[in-house]
């Protein structure tokens, strides 16, 4: 029997790109020498991109679709997608070619002939980026680097073509609080990257503001490193110490040489700044909490209500 590869798409609103994207996707696909499924996952769009997967279904019995029952996110879709995948190899993609579709056949050759179990996709430029934006992205990478075990690689795409044993490891991690950048890099096994420059995307908008980006980050940050709960316990004793410091110094003028003991101004202060720390420190280990209250919850990471795949997971 041929071997299959699963193209997994996740589309939100992208009724406009989605055409242009399956047209090249088939056409590419010919030329690669195994058999194809294309797995659509509609995550809550408003616009028609549902009923625009139906009619792309009908026509191709190679393509397949999952429709949420609201916006999940990205890292829900690219779940959906894994889950419900049946190939020996599985590509995620995005629907607005930003992920070149070209590269899928060098992608199939190394993973099938160097012996690597993924083959990943990161951008060497941020062309047509605000600079301030490829700024924070880079102090991301940084900070997450030196706080966390899993390695991060910077300008990582989610384009990534993986076989049977990644994928099932990557099915393992059930987590609620999905932050895939990390759990691609956590499971482990030989990957191999290639690079390319970026491109605009054929039709539509990018969903990501830098509000949503940097929420994203902070996502990532706790979700692979403690770091941050090591720091709040270390500023704290740094400001015991200081505080004994002062204490000693207060009480020796006084007694030893009589001064006077003055100044609210500088009590204000001192009294904001550490009601400010205390605050801080009180939302990291809040934000840990956070993650921890979702997880027990234990609530699904997507809500089909539509999808031509039997049994669908
Ligand atoms: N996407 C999704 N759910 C969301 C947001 C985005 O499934 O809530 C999909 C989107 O349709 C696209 C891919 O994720 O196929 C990447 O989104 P986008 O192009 O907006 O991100 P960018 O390329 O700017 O990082
Ligand atoms: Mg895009």
């Amino acid at each position: 029997m041929a071997e299959l590869l699963s193209v997994v798409v996740p589309c939100y609103n992208e009724e406009e790109a989605l055409p242009l994207f399956i047209k090249e996707l088939k056409r590419i696909v010919k030329d690669i020498p195994v058999d194809t499924e294309v797995v659509l996952v509609n995550d809550g769009s408003a616009d028609g991109t549902y009923e625009l997967m139906k009619k792309l279904a009908k026509e191709d019995s190679r393509i397949k679709y999952i429709s949420f029952s609201r916006n999940f996110g990205k890292e829900g879709a690219i779940y959906a997608g894994l889950m419900n995948s049946s190939g020996d190899y599985v590509v995620i993609m995005d629907a607005d070619m930003q992920d070149k579709p070209d590269l899928l056949g060098e992608m199939y050759r190394i993973i099938k002939e160097e012996g690597y179990d993924s083959v990943a996709t990161r951008r060497v430029t941020r062309k047509g980026e605000p600079p301030v934006r490829s700024f924070f992205a880079r102090c991301f990478y940084k900070i997450i680097n030196k706080m966390s075990k899993t390695e991060f690689v910077d300008g990582a795409r989610d384009y990534r073509m993986m076989n049977r044993k990644f994928v099932n490891a990557l099915l393992q991690l059930k987590e609620y609080n999905r932050f895939s950048k990390g759990l691609f890099s956590w499971v482990g096994f030989e990957t191999k990257w290639l690079e390319y420059e970026n491109v605009e995307r054929v039709a539509g908008e990018s969903k990501w503001s830098f509000w949503s980006l940097l929420l994203y980050s902070i996502e990532g940050i706790v979700g692979f490193s403690t770091v941050p709960l090591v720091f709040s316990s270390f500023l704290g004793l740094i400001f015991c110490m200081i505080a004994f410091a002062a204490i000693i110094f207060i009480i020796v003028r006084k007694t030893v040489f009589g001064d006077p003991v003055a100044g609210w101004p500088s009590l204000v202060c001192i009294i904001t700044l550490l009601g400010g720390l205390q605050l801080f420190t009180i939302g990291i280990v809040g934000q840990y909490m956070a993650k921890l209250y979702l997880e027990c919850k234990d609530r699904p990471v997507y809500i089909v209500t539509d999808s031509n795949i039997e049994n669908i997971k």
